[in-house]
């Protein structure tokens, strides 16, 4: 068996152990790939025949040509389609579903959320993301995984951290609303702040703390004892403060927001996107386009809530069903889509449980967007709100070799892109399956 014919049995067909062997390489080795296929997020269209080269963990070439014609070792992706890897842009990685409701954290160690979320990270760059924005995680464990991850002692996807989201007394997000009044909440470790003085602080304290961006709640939220997600939480003169601390120290801001008030709210103090956004209204939808604002929608999550679990749920306010419900956030996505506010693919990974944050691709087609919109906000898109757009999100020269591959054409059949069968990231090989 010749040295070729080897690299492609090591990367396509070996089992897991052999590849792990392969993901302790250097990122610094120079490497080759070949792919037959590859999608240009950027042009929107497939070409083929294209060689890959990399050194340093970035791509430094790409040309056309058989693979012939390549005299080094290279990686041999036949019959595979290949694109950037994929980013998203709303992950809990320290958090799991099977980790019960908000009282229930209260009972884990802080040390468990950094276990689950080394397991999470793993999952998650096995399903081709290669970068996620992780909004809100207690006890910095987002920081101290992003940090592990960087440095090679686990693996995961590059993270991008907020600490903890900095909510209101009673807001979303507080696991003390169950307590009674004469229990003692430490604010402290939940990052709650009120008035423009306390919240100032705990942005300052969060930039002190590491992260790399900001996470506010400007409404209530689902999940949470005691908020109305419909409901406004922070003033803006509050949310005025924390995004001018972020911005004066260059990060920028995630707001949570379902209500119209709230997202108008986020909107007005500039904030860099808004999450969820399950209740905008035309006019929210009209700022968000005049000010350039990120909407980061979370349709698997809400899938997940409203329906795979089968919640016995009715909307209390509109007597409406949990299909109803769905229905009606698939709509607005639409809407926000349709007038021109820019998507960034987010899930809410954490809600549901990870490694599946691919699903979401089909539910976005569902609500309007063709399939090359759906993977450019997982790209492109996610790369500019997360403000490297000169390192990720598309392959191409001087950018990291972040890159995966699937069977079969994404911009035909979107659902392939929930079974990748091959990831690397800044030039290392992180999975292959053994199918
Ligand atoms: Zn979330």
């Amino acid at each position: 068996m010749n040295l070729r014919v080897l690299l492609v049995c090591l990367v396509v067909f070996l089992p897991n152990a052999l590849v792990a062997e392969e993901s302790s390489g250097s990122p610094k080795e120079k490497k080759t790939i070949f792919a037959e296929r590859f999608l240009d997020v950027r042009a929107g269209k497939i070409r083929n025949n294209l060689i890959i080269e990399m050194s340093n963990g970035r791509i430094s070439s790409i040309t056309a040509g058989s693979k012939d014609a390549i005299e080094s070792e290279y990686l041999d992706l036949s019959g595979l389609t290949v694109l950037p890897g994929l980013i998203d842009s709303h992950t809990h990685l320290c958090d799991n579903s099977y980790m019960g409701a908000d009282f229930d954290h209260w009972a884990y160690p802080a040390a468990t959320f950094g276990i689950v979320g080394v397991a999470n990270a793993k999952k998650t760059l096995q399903a081709g993301f290669t970068t996620v924005r992780d909004v809100s995680a207690p006890f910095y464990c987002d920081v101290a995984l992003r940090d592990a991850i960087a440095k090679g002692w686990v693996e995961g996807p590059r993270m991008f951290v907020s600490g903890q989201m900095i909510t209101m007394t009673g807001g979303h997000g507080s696991w003390g609303n169950w307590m009674a009044p004469q229990h003692q909440i430490n604010t402290e470790a939940h990052v709650i702040a009120d008035g423009v003085d306390e919240v100032t602080k705990a942005t300052r304290t969060h930039i002190r703390n590491n992260v790399d961006l900001i996470k506010v709640a400007a409404t209530g939220g689902y999940g949470t004892h005691g908020t109305i997600p419909g409901a406004a939480s922070y003033s803006l003169e509050e949310l005025r403060a924390i995004v001018t601390e972020a911005k004066k120290q260059g990060l920028s801001v995630a707001a949570h927001a379902h209500g119209a008030d709230g997202i108008k709210n986020a909107v007005l103090a500039g904030v860099t996107s808004v999450e969820h956004a399950s209740m905008i209204d035309d006019e929210g939808i009209r700022l968000m386009r005049k000010n350039n604002i990120v909407a980061v929608l979370d349709l698997l999550s809400a899938r997940y809530d409203l329906i795979e679990k089968n919640q016995n749920y009715e909307d209390k306010d509109l007597g409406r069903t949990n299909n109803e419900e769905f229905d009606a956030i698939v709509t607005l996505f639409g809407k926000v889509h349709e007038g021109g506010v820019r998507i960034a693919f987010g899930t809410d990974a954490g809600v549901y449980p990870h490694g599946r944050n691919a699903e979401q691709f089909h539910l976005m087609i569902e609500a309007g967007m063709s399939p090359l919109e759906a993977i450019r906000s997982a790209t492109i898109v996610a790369a500019e709100l997360l403000g490297q757009e000169d390192k990720i999100g598309e392959i191409a020269n001087g950018k990291y070799a972040d890159l995966i591959a699937v069977r079969g054409n994404p911009l035909e059949d979107i659902r392939v892109l929930e079974d990748v069968v091959f990831v690397m990231k800044e030039g290392v090989v992180a999975q292959a399956n053994a199918e």
